[in-house]
């Protein structure tokens, strides 16, 4: 059995959630400031930590029920009391710092509405929806972090452009077009690069589209449970190796632009790459989001909001009517246009002589 944890209002004794900055109590409105001091990650030598979660069973530290817990979980709410809870880390091993939540429902909410608003061929109904829309849960979900260099020897190919010039007959005598032609050498060669605060969500149930939020991980504040108090949040349930991987994926964009400026010339072609990644350090932190979701016309649209920067990020349904529409009226006003030009004599639209029977 997990006891879990609560923090207790001083005044009433109702527990207390985190809300941007401060504890607050639901039941006497009591405010605290919880201000932590804001650092930045310390990096230590890539060391690994496995996940190990054992004990589903929870202990109610509000109403003494005991219920079976989520894999991983690591704060939520008493299915009986709703009662907001936190259980001491199973792993082992606490992530060393969080990024506070900077917004609260409201103003994630207000974020959303306006991103919505601005959103084209949404159907309207789906609009108007979200101006009632008042369902966004808070969530704390976990990533490693890391720090690395990569040295990657690579084989490829340079391009040269230079110009050639072909002729052209025509019944008038010939032209000379200027062509693109490219001559390719072979090249090889090393680049050495740097990273730092490339994160990987570490947490398997993370959805994919939350994971394609940005976030500064140079804001940063030492974990502290309390932080959690009200919102879900989970464990690591990958470990720092696993997690690496998915960093390795991370620049790998990036180490592909850097060996093109290194091979240089007009074009370049790499046809393969030796990485090896060396130095690698690692930490940990949580990644505060809000996550809601609307049903419309039997699909649920799930969206999300970045609890530190307030960006947007959500499937959408289109307005297939809305659409067409525009196609349309793009599609006339080319022709009006067309028709313009040729009736003042800018252009002189030739149909092929069958066409015109
Ligand atoms: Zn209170
Ligand atoms: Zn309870």
């Amino acid at each position: 059995m997990i006891e879990t944890k609560r923090f207790p209002c001083p005044s009433c004794g109702a527990p207390l959630r985190f809300r941007k900055g401060q504890m607050r109590c639901d039941y006497c409105q009591r405010v605290e400031p919880l201000a932590l001091p804001s650092t930045s990650i310390t990096y230590r030598p890539l060391q690994n930590h496995l996940p190990n979660w054992e004990d589903p069973n929870f202990l109610c530290a509000s109403c003494g029920a005991s219920f079976q817990a989520k894999p991983f979980l690591h704060a939520g709410e008493c299915p009986y009391c709703q009662s907001p809870l936190v259980a001491p880390s199973q792993n082992g091993y606490e992530l060393p710092y969080a990024i506070p939540f900077a917004l609260d429902e409201g103003e994630a909410l207000a974020r959303l509405r306006r991103r919505i608003g601005s959103l084209w061929f949404a159907p309207n109904d789906f609009k108007r929806f979200f101006k009632q829309y008042k369902k966004l849960r808070p969530f704390y979900y976990p990533a490693w972090i890391y720090r690395f260099r990569v040295r990657a020897s690579y084989t490829g190919q340079r391009g040269i452009d230079y110009v050639e010039y072909r002729r052209i007959y025509t019944n008038r005598g010939y032209r000379e077009v200027p062509e693109i032609r490219t001559r390719w050498y072979l090249v090889h060669g090393v680049v050495d690069l740097g990273f730092e605060d490339i994160y990987a969500f570490s947490y398997t149930q993370t959805p994919m589209l939350a994971r394609r939020l940005l976030y500064r991980p140079q804001e940063v504040v030492p974990f502290d449970e309390r932080l959690l108090a009200g919102q879900e949040g989970y464990e690591f349930d990958t470990s720092t190796k696993q997690g690496f991987t998915a960093a390795q994926g991370v620049v790998e964009g990036a180490l592909r632009q850097a060996i093109r400026r290194d091979i240089g010339g007009d074009r370049q072609i790499i046809s393969s790459i030796q990485r090896h990644f060396y130095d690698v350090e690692y930490s940990g932190l949580y990644l505060p989001l809000f996550w809601g979701s609307v049903e419309y016309r039997g699909k649920i649209y799930p969206f999300f909001v970045n609890g530190q920067t307030g960006e947007v990020i959500g499937e959408r349904p289109y307005s297939w009517l809305k659409i067409l529409l525009a196609v349309a009226s793009t599609l006339a006003f080319i022709v009006a246009l067309l028709w313009l030009l040729e009736y003042l004599g800018y252009i002189e639209i030739e149909m092929p002589a069958h066409l015109l029977y």
